[in-house]
């Protein structure tokens, strides 16, 4: 998922263990499917703070965040 802000977010799916700690930080951003893993909302609606404190929380490390910094 891409977002015109210049931050892109994924999950891997094998790692996670659908802890829910991301959709607690940035409901937003990650909402669980049927299997209870997580995945990346569309459209995003929280700002890159509320992702990075969800990426930064997720035990098992299966959230990325990839920042595209342009400037000017
Ligand atoms: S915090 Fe990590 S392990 Fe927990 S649901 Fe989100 S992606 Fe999955």
């Amino acid at each position: 998922v891409s977002d015109p802000a210049g931050w892109t977010v994924t999950v891997d799916r094998d790692r996670c263990i659908g802890s829910g700690l991301c959709v607690v930080y940035a409901p937003g951003t990650f909402v669980h499917d049927d299997a209870v893993k997580a995945v990346v909302a569309d459209p995003i609606t929280d700002d890159l703070d509320a992702v990075r404190t969800a990426v930064e929380a997720c035990p098992t490390r299966a959230l990325h965040l990839v920042t595209h910094e342009h400037q000017g």
